[in-house]
């Protein structure tokens, strides 16, 4: 049951099991966006699970950060994967959707972005689209807005790496559609404000070749994963027998 989303308020209360079995009589697997970009990775990366140790960004509407430890989500199957996005970057800054003030989403978010932009242009609103172009046209006051936004990621960032040091950060999101010379200042700030060892040792930040389906491939392979690993099994089909029954009611 989705609850506390203050981005999509329309969805708060839908027991997302119940309205897709209502609709389609099929039992989805339900999956936080994030972990599924981060599942994407580690499950078309051949290297062994004990070489794949890293950090997934996720940024877009939200900002999200999933660490993954030999091949394995940290925590994911507790309701709560950590808010990265909700670390307090600008104290006393604006209120956030989640009640703090200053958070990393309040400047380094899309939405912030947006607003931001909006007001360097002197317009009500603007498209995230329009951002890139003008950001990628060289558009001055454009520019001044997002390189603002990309220092407090770029600490948020390089935060991580001091306090799990990752072999590397994959970034995963629409926030990066802005294209090259964002993620170039990113990582510019990224290795000024890291530990000197750690900058030594040589964090890669990489965007992930997914781009924005990296989500629903990585909730389609769960289904598959499951499927295949438990579909034959009579444990599983009497668990989805048992829920199906209970969802019919
Ligand atoms: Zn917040």
């Amino acid at each position: 049951v989705i609850s506390g989303s203050k981005l999509f308020p329309a969805v708060n209360n839908l027991n997302v099991q119940d309205y897709f079995y209502k609709s389609f009589k099929l039992l989805p697997e339900v999956i936080n966006t994030s972990a599924a970009r981060a599942l994407t990775e580690i499950w078309h990366d051949s290297r062994p699970a004990e070489q794949k140790d890293f950090i997934l960004l996720d940024a877009g509407v939200g900002i999200g950060a999933v660490i993954v430890k030999k091949g394995v989500i940290i925590d994911w199957q507790d309701e709560y994967l950590g808010e990265f996005g909700h670390t307090i970057v600008c104290p006393g800054g604006k209120t956030c959707t989640c009640g703090l003030k200053g958070c990393l989403e309040t400047v380094s978010s899309i939405p912030a972005i947006k607003e931001g932009a909006a007001a360097a242009l002197g317009r009500k609103s603007i498209t995230f689209d329009s951002v890139i172009e003008h950001y990628q046209a060289g558009d001055q006051a454009i520019m001044k807005v997002v390189d603002n936004s990309a220092e407090y990621l770029g600490l948020g960032i390089a935060n991580l790496i001091n306090l799990l040091v990752p072999d590397k950060i994959i970034i995963s999101g629409s926030l990066f559609e802005l294209g090259n010379s964002y993620i170039c200042k990113l990582q510019r700030i990224v290795d000024e404000s890291t530990f000197p060892l750690f900058r030594k040792k040589g964090v890669l930040m990489q965007q992930s070749i997914y781009r924005e389906e990296a989500a629903a491939i990585g909730a389609a392979t769960l289904s598959l994963n499951k499927f295949f690993t438990t579909f034959h099994s009579e444990k599983f089909k009497n668990k989805e027998d048992i829920r199906a029954k209970e969802l019919a009611m």
